[in-house]
C-alpha cells in the first residue's frame, strides 16, 4: 500500500468517529440475549399498557426479586414505593452514605391513548357511542379504523373499585372508531390538511347497538346498553363522571421482519426505557451509591400533576432512604442528596425513518441498530426548555459505556427548525444532580404500533446497568 494510503488509513481508524451497528459491534453472546429478553419484553408490554397496570406489572416483579415496602418493618435493602397506584419506585441501599448521592433513572410509563370523557355515553342513529377526549401527542388519523382495547378504573356509588381490561383476551369484545369511506371522504377529509382530516371530537367509540325491547323507550340503544352494564358490573351512567378509563390498540407486541430483530408493540415510549431500568435495577446485587429506578406518569402532558416528575414523590423518597439508613434526616441532607446524585433521563429517542430521513440532521440524529442513545440536550428551536447535560458529565457517560462496550450513539431529536420534544430531565435537574437523556431509538413514536430493534433495547438494558453499577 502506498505510504499516503497507508497513512490515511491510520488516521482514518484512530481518529474518526465511526458509528457501528450493534449487530456487528456487540459480543455474539449479547446479541444472543437479546432475543429471549425481547421476549420477557414483549409480555411485560402486553401487560402493562396504562399506567396503573405497568405500577402493577413492575411491582409484582419487584416483589417476586425481593423488593419490600418501605413501610414493611424491619431491615431491609431493596425497597419499594407505589405513589396512588400511578406511579413507583425501587431502590436497592448502596455502600455509600447517601450524602455522597444516589443514581437514579427515571422513565414515564404513560403513553399516548384515547380516555372516555366523564360523561362518555349518547346514542345517534341507532348506535351507542362513547365520546373521548386524546391524551398526549396523537396523530387521529392513527386511532381510527382499528381494534382498541377499554382498559381503566371505576369507582361506584358505593365506593367499590372496578378495573376493566376489556379487548385483551380471545372472545373478548373490542372497540373502534369507524372511519369515512374513501368514496365519500373527498370533500371533509381528503383535501384537508392531515391534523384536520379527522376532528378529536369525531374520535367517538362504537359501543353497541342492540336496542332496549321496549318500543316505545326513548334512546333505546343507550338504554340497553346501561341495563347491560348494570348487570353486568353494577354499573350506573354517573359512575362513568369518576372514572378513568382508558382505549388502547387491543392489539399485542409482536416481533417484525423475517429475522425478527425488532420488536412491534403499542406503548413503548416510554415502558421500553421503563422495562429496560427494572431488569438492570434488579440485576444489581449491592450496589456502591444507593440506587433508585423511578417510573413515572404523565410525562405525555407535561409532567403536571401529583404522580408525575414535577411532583415531590422523589423528596419523599429520599427523606425515606435518609431515615432507613440512619442518617441525618434533615431539608439540608436531603438537597444535598440530591444536589450530589447522577441520573439518567431514561426516555425513548426518534430514529430516522427510510422514508422521512429529511426532517432529520442525519449526521446527529439517531439511528436503528446502532444502540443505546445519549442526547446531550432535547427541546425545540433554540434548545428551548431543555436540560443540557454538561461537558464533564457527558464525557463521565460516554467513559462509563466505552469502558463497558456500551453499543451507543449520541442524537439530536430532528433538524433545528423542524419542531422538538423534551423530556423528564429538565425537572430533576432542577435538584442540581447531573442528567442526561439516554434511551433506546423507535420508529413510528406515539402511533399505535412502534417499532425497537431488539439490539437497542438489549444495550439500554446494558447501559442502565452499568449506570447503576459504576463504583464512582
Ligand atoms: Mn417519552
Ligand atoms: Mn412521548
Amino acid at each position: 500500500m502506498p505510504r499516503d494510503k497507508k497513512k490515511a488509513k491510520h488516521l482514518e481508524d484512530t481518529l474518526k468517529l465511526k458509528g457501528r451497528l450493534a449487530w456487528d459491534q456487540m459480543q455474539k453472546s449479547y446479541r444472543k440475549e437479546s432475543f429471549p429478553f425481547a421476549e420477557d419484553y414483549k409480555r411485560f408490554l402486553d401487560g402493562a399498557k396504562t399506567e396503573r397496570e405497568a405500577v402493577v406489572e413492575v411491582l409484582n416483579y419487584a416483589r417476586e426479586r425481593g423488593f419490600r415496602e418501605i413501610t414493611d418493618p424491619g431491615k431491609k435493602r431493596r425497597i419499594y414505593w407505589v405513589n396512588k397506584k400511578k406511579n413507583i419506585a425501587l431502590a436497592i441501599l448502596g455502600r455509600r452514605p447517601l450524602s455522597e448521592g444516589i443514581r437514579i433513572i427515571i422513565s414515564h410509563i404513560d403513553s399516548p391513548r384515547l380516555d372516555l370523557k366523564q360523561n362518555p355515553l349518547y346514542e345517534e342513529l341507532e348506535m351507542g357511542l362513547l365520546r373521548t377526549h386524546y391524551y398526549g401527542g396523537i396523530k387521529k388519523y392513527q386511532w381510527v379504523a382499528k381494534p382498541l382495547a377499554l382498559h381503566g378504573t371505576m369507582i361506584k356509588r358505593d365506593g367499590t373499585q372496578l378495573n376493566l381490561r376489556l379487548g385483551e383476551e380471545a372472545g373478548d369484545p373490542v372497540f373502534t372508531v369507524c372511519d369515512l369511506m374513501p368514496h365519500l371522504s373527498r370533500r371533509v377529509q381528503d383535501e384537508k390538511k392531515l391534523r384536520e382530516a379527522i376532528q378529536g371530537e369525531k374520535l367517538t367509540i362504537l359501543a353497541g347497538s342492540i336496542p332496549f325491547p321496549d318500543e316505545e323507550a326513548k334512546e333505546r340503544i343507550k338504554l340497553n346498553l346501561l341495563d347491560f352494564l348494570f348487570r353486568q358490573y353494577g354499573l350506573v351512567e354517573e359512575d362513568f363522571l369518576s372514572a378513568e378509563l382508558e382505549l388502547v390498540p387491543a392489539h399485542q407486541a409482536r416481533d417484525i421482519g423475517f429475522d425478527k430483530s425488532l420488536v412491534g408493540g403499542y406503548g413503548q415510549d416510554d415502558r421500553l426505557c421503563a422495562y429496560a431500568s427494572l431488569r438492570a435495577i434488579d440485576s444489581v446485587r449491592v450496589p456502591e451509591y444507593t440506587i433508585l429506578a423511578l417510573f413515572l406518569d404523565k410525562e405525555e402532558i407535561g409532567s403536571e400533576g401529583n404522580t408525575s416528575a414535577k411532583s415531590k414523590f422523589l423528596e419523599w423518597i429520599v427523606a425515606d432512604l435518609l431515615r432507613l439508613s440512619g442518617e441525618e434526616l434533615s431539608d439540608m441532607t436531603l438537597r444535598q442528596v440530591l444536589f450530589r446524585s447522577r441520573a439518567l433521563s431514561a426516555d425513548v429517542d426518534g430514529a430516522m425513518d427510510p422514508n422521512y430521513q429529511d426532517v432529520h440532521e442525519k449526521q446527529n440524529a439517531a439511528k436503528i441498530g446502532y444502540g443505546v442513545c445519549l442526547s446531550k440536550f432535547t427541546g425545540s428551536g433554540g434548545k428551548y426548555a431543555s436540560s443540557d447535560a454538561s461537558a464533564e458529565y457527558v464525557a463521565e457517560i460516554r467513559k462509563l459505556f466505552n469502558d463497558h462496550q456500551i453499543t451507543w450513539q449520541m442524537a439530536e431529536l430532528g433538524k433545528v427548525d423542524e419542531g422538538g420534544g423534551g423530556t423528564m430531565a429538565k425537572y430533576l435537574a432542577s435538584y442540581g444532580m447531573d442528567i442526561i437523556d439516554c434511551g433506546a431509538p423507535l420508529l413510528g413514536m406515539h402511533s399505535p404500533f412502534e417499532v425497537a430493534s431488539k439490539v437497542d433495547i438489549y444495550e439500554t438494558f446494558r447501559a442502565y446497568k452499568v449506570f447503576f453499577e459504576r463504583k464512582s
